[in-house]
């Protein structure tokens, strides 16, 4: 897929740095994305700078399906336009798990495609206290980010 837009690379390294910050409000967007798109999973793109999350972009889960995502090609660009032309990046890939844990699966290991990006992860598993955790998948590796709300 040529036109997939890249994430700027940031410095190696800085990634270990600090936790990303990812303000309650935009959880809160995040979570409620989750809800609405129930049965199916849902997915969407953060921007931010620096770590620190400002803005969170809804994306088309282009499998519609309970189990897995997909980001629609079309809003992929859209979002990550929104993003770069503000001076933000790319900093976050979201989606939900409707029943299971706040854990990539197999299919989130392999289908990772950008590895500058913390892939947050909502589940929904249990519904009234969502649980929202942060991983680096990079080359079938996985490593867990620390999130940090406020
Ligand atoms: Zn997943």
């Amino acid at each position: 897929m040529t036109s997939t837009p890249r994430p700027v690379r940031r410095e190696p390294g800085s990634t270990s740095l600090a936790a990303v910050k990812i303000p309650r409000p935009l959880v809160d967007q995040m979570v409620e994305h989750a809800r609405e798109d129930l049965p199916n999973e849902c997915c969407g793109m953060v921007g931010g700078r620096d770590g620190v999350a400002r803005t969170i972009h809804r994306a088309r889960n282009a499998r519609a399906s309970p189990f897995s995502y997909d980001l629609d090609s079309k809003d992929l660009i859209r979002n990550y336009n929104e993003i770069t032309d503000t001076g933000d990046e790319l900093i976050g890939i979201y989606h939900s798990h409707t029943k299971s844990a706040a854990e990539p699966s197999q299919t989130d290991i392999n289908l990772a495609a950008y590895p500058d990006a913390v892939y947050v992860i909502v589940s929904l598993a249990d519904s009234e206290n969502p649980e929202i955790r942060g991983w680096w998948l990079r080359d079938g590796k996985v490593d867990e980010e620390r999130l940090e709300f406020d």
